[in-house]
């Protein structure tokens, strides 16, 4: 049985007052019986303090990145031992911010995945067209090639520690939602290229979310459809209200 997540993407918003404020407040109005695995992502200086606030909570954290190296001459970046080390085992990877302004490929992305996964650590992958390639029909061509050079040289048993979280770029922080029509058309193509390549098993049981534009009005009917498994959360994932309405939407 696949699992229903709501995941919050804070990026590069809240300060360590402001975490510690938004977490409470998450963990006052977070139902403690939620049907969902709800999961938050905080900027990586506040991960630590994160993980012990939310310990004995319902609620997990993630990083939103990690670099490929084991350690190194690598300024500025940080490793998964690091991650895992202060309580953290999933990450972001390969998110379309990550891809536009950092440059990162799916080459890189598939050495990222291969290093969360030796780390025991449980990856989102992101992924998603653009609007050019939507407008030239070429979206599910897109999203197929970045499954395939982003992720599909894992091994079968690596699939439990995949969620795959379907982006598309031009619905990121535009306010404009793929309708649920074009999330549930895409997640049921997404599902049918992993089963092609993986089986039905493993198509059957990794959950995909939709990320773009996700708010409390338009979650519970994205979230109904048959291959939507929950929601990757910007914007919306930065006031705890919206957010807890997102999650109890599943
Ligand atoms: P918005 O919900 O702000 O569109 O962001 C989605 C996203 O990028 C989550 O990773």
């Amino acid at each position: 049985m696949r699992k229903k997540i709501v995941a919050g993407n804070w990026k590069m918003h809240k300060n360590a007052e402001q975490t510690e404020d938004l977490l409470n407040e998450l963990i006052a109005k977070i139902p403690t019986d939620t049907k969902a695995q709800v999961i938050v992502a905080p900027t990586f200086v506040n991960l630590a303090s994160a993980v012990d606030h939310l310990e004995f909570t319902n609620i997990d954290v993630a990083a939103q990145n990690v670099h490929q190296a084991e350690s190194g001459a690598f300024t500025g970046e940080i490793s998964a031992d690091m991650l895992k080390s202060v309580g953290v085992d999933i990450v972001i990877l390969g998110h379309s911010e990550r891809r536009a302004i950092f440059h990162e490929t799916d080459a890189l992305i598939a050495n990222k995945v291969n290093t969360a996964l030796e780390h025991d650590m449980m990856v989102i992958f992101c992924f998603g067209e653009e609007l050019k390639d939507r407008q030239s029909k070429n979206h599910f061509n897109v999203v197929e090639n970045q499954l395939r050079d982003g992720l599909f040289h894992i091994e079968s048993k690596d699939w439990e520690s995949i969620v795959l979280a379907y982006e598309p770029v031009w619905a990121i922080g535009t306010g404009e939602t793929a309708s649920p029509e074009q999330a549930q058309e895409m997640h049921e193509f997404i599902r049918e290229t992993v089963r092609k390549a993986f089986g039905s098993d493993i198509a059957e049981n990794v959950s995909i979310l939709y990320g773009g534009s996700v708010k409390p009005e338009n979650a519970k009917e994205i979230f109904s459809k048959p291959d939507v498994d929950g929601g990757l959360i910007g914007g919306a994932a930065l006031k705890a209200d919206d957010f807890v309405a997102i999650v109890n939407a599943i």
